[in-house]
């Protein structure tokens, strides 16, 4: 349920809101808008709860309840578009922010050329995975502890802010400790003890959409960073599961706009996971920064042909340097800039 306070409502008055909620056992949270403040009313079954126990309350100028299962990531919750803030970056801003990097952190020398090639090219995060997930117990795990090391020396020496993925509740505390923004990868969407935790860090956090999951199931899933007081919540879209099998997953470029219209959180694209194949990358890129996303999350490596991991689909830095070149047009072209 959600109350909508009256422009201007003091502070008493909104307090009023929160006490009533509370008494009658129930959660809440306040966004605090620029024209008016809305309490959402939350936990406990809200459905047998009558509108007017609060809006017979003081200051209070609508009461309207959410049916979605999604209630802190919807737009009835908050209309403004959430922007998300780091090192003077802005994630859901007039920029796409692009994020690039190698799938795994390898070594010192194969993190360092990259960082240094798509900083040079215009990218504003170094992405780099410390814990892969990986569908074989057999294949390459990551290097732990020593890629957070390395993901930090690169972050001191060119000034790149990084991005690196978190597998277990444990170790949220360390990897927040050594990136700037945590990733929740698609199949840990639904993850609930890693979202709880990663809530409770309040670091920002890129939740991958699962390949399996509708977007509501992922709006929902971001409520459980969001329900932790966590703001600073960026969507991934990376393709999902179809009958189609020419590509590694199918873009679901609808889900941008659909996002945008039901939703105030941010949403990148990551084209490589969905394209499987360095050749696909370039054209879902800018259908995805025409549709509208906020950032892409791309696949670099010096040498894919040596990658450990997705080489693949991982872009060469002059595949990378010639991309960003032709997505600084499309930005233009749709009143943003890389
Ligand atoms: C990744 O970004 O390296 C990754 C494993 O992605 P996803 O979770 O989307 O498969
Ligand atoms: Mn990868």
């Amino acid at each position: 349920m959600i109350v909508e306070m009256k422009a201007g409502a003091s502070s008493g008055e909104i307090d009023g809101v929160v006490q009533r909620a509370e008494s009658l056992g129930f959660q809440s949270q306040l966004n605090l808008g620029t024209e008016k403040t809305v309490v959402a009313i939350l936990g406990g079954n809200t459905g047998f709860l009558s509108t007017d126990i609060f809006a017979v309350l003081p200051g209070v100028e609508r009461v309207t309840r959410i049916m979605k299962p999604y209630k802190l990531a919807s737009r009835d919750f908050k209309m403004e578009d959430s922007v998300v803030c780091l090192n003077g970056i802005e994630i859901g801003g007039k920029r796409v922010v692009v994020m690039a990097g190698p799938c795994a952190v390898e070594t010192e020398e194969q993190l360092m050329v990259v960082a240094k090639a798509v900083k040079e090219s215009g990218a504003c995060v170094l992405r780099g995975g410390a814990f892969k997930p990986r569908t074989s117990p057999f294949s390459f795990q990551g290097l732990g502890g020593i890629g957070l090391e390395l993901l930090a020396q690169a972050k001191a020496r060119y000034n790149l802010p990084v991005i690196t993925e978190v597998l277990d509740p444990r170790d949220v505390n360390i990897v927040s400790q050594h990136a700037d923004i945590i990733q929740v990868g698609s199949r840990n969407m639904q993850n609930f003890a890693l979202l709880t935790a990663i809530g409770k860090d309040k670091s920002p956090v890129v939740l991958k959409r699962g390949f399996s999951c509708t977007v509501t199931e992922w709006l929902t899933a971001a409520d459980y960073l969001l329900a932790e007081g966590n703001s600073h919540v960026i969507l991934c879209e990376r393709g999902i599961r179809t009958f189609e099998d020419s590509i590694r997953f199918s873009l679901d470029i609808s889900s941008i706009p659909v996002i945008k219209k039901a939703s105030h959180l941010p949403v990148i694209v990551d084209p490589s996971h969905a394209a499987g194949h360095y050749s696909l990358v370039p054209a879902i890129a800018k259908a995805a920064v025409a549709a509208g996303a906020d950032g892409l999350l791309i696949e670099v490596h010096p040498n894919p042909k040596e990658a450990l991991v997705d080489g693949l689909q991982s872009l060469t830095p002059s595949d990378f340097a010639r991309l960003m070149e032709e997505l600084k047009l499309v930005a233009k072209s749709v009143g943003r800039y890389i």
